[in-house]
């Protein structure tokens, strides 16, 4: 199984239903409005906003994309930093993690956060989100989408729902030239 994440650009409406139920789920001790994580510009939560200003400004919403080849994973030195077996997501063990940052750094997405309180990094999933992933469901960002923009499932598995998007849709993978094999797909058309 390799469980993997869908953005339909085509059906986004930027209502950041997901950056804030992220944020509010995962992290509620650290939520505060006027008191921005300076990490991800707004709130403490896994989802970033960014506007792509080539050409005409576009919307990216950057979250880990659980890379295939991950850099995050390979400078990880104690492999608290991994792939999981089970769902092929990349997630983060504390009970290893000795704080060095060096996955902050090697991430290209800039993905992973750290935390004001503990001083370790986040990432996507968060606490709550792996919970309801290992039960069988959709993560949070998934689940409150008014808009049916976001999906989430194993890209293994022909008959899931986000492989069917994918197989019927044009998508593109973030920065895919850098070779890290990103398990997160932007549906264009
Ligand atoms: S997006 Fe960044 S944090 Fe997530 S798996 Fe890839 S390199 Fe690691
Ligand atoms: S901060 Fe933790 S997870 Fe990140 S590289 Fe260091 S030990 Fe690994
Ligand atoms: S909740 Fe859905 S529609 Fe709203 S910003 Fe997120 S992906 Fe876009």
């Amino acid at each position: 199984m390799r469980l993997a994440y869908l953005w339909d650009s085509t059906k986004c409406i930027a209502c950041m239903a997901c950056v804030v139920s992220c944020a509010g789920s995962n992290y509620s001790e650290i939520m505060r409005f006027e008191e921005p994580n300076p990490m991800m510009k707004w709130l403490g939560g896994n989802i970033r906003v960014v506007i792509r200003e080539v050409g005409r400004p576009e919307l990216r919403l950057v979250s880990c994309f659980h890379c295939d080849k991950p850099p995050c994973v390979l400078v990880c030195p104690t492999r608290a930093s991994h792939i999981d077996r089970d769902t092929g997501l990349v997630l983060l063990d504390e009970t290893k993690c000795i704080g060095c940052k060096a996955c902050i750094v090697a991430c290209p997405y800039g993905a992973r956060w750290l935390h004001p309180t503990t001083l370790l990094p986040e990432k996507c999933p968060g606490p709550v989100c792996i919970d309801i992933i290992r039960g069988g469901r959709k993560p949070i960002c998934v689940s409150v989408c008014p808009a049916n923009a976001r999906d989430f499932g194993d890209i293994d598995d022909p008959n899931s729902s986000i492989s069917i998007k994918i197989s019927k849709s044009k998508s593109e993978r973030p920065l895919e030239l850098l070779g890290t094999e990103p398990k997160y797909f932007i549906v264009k058309g």
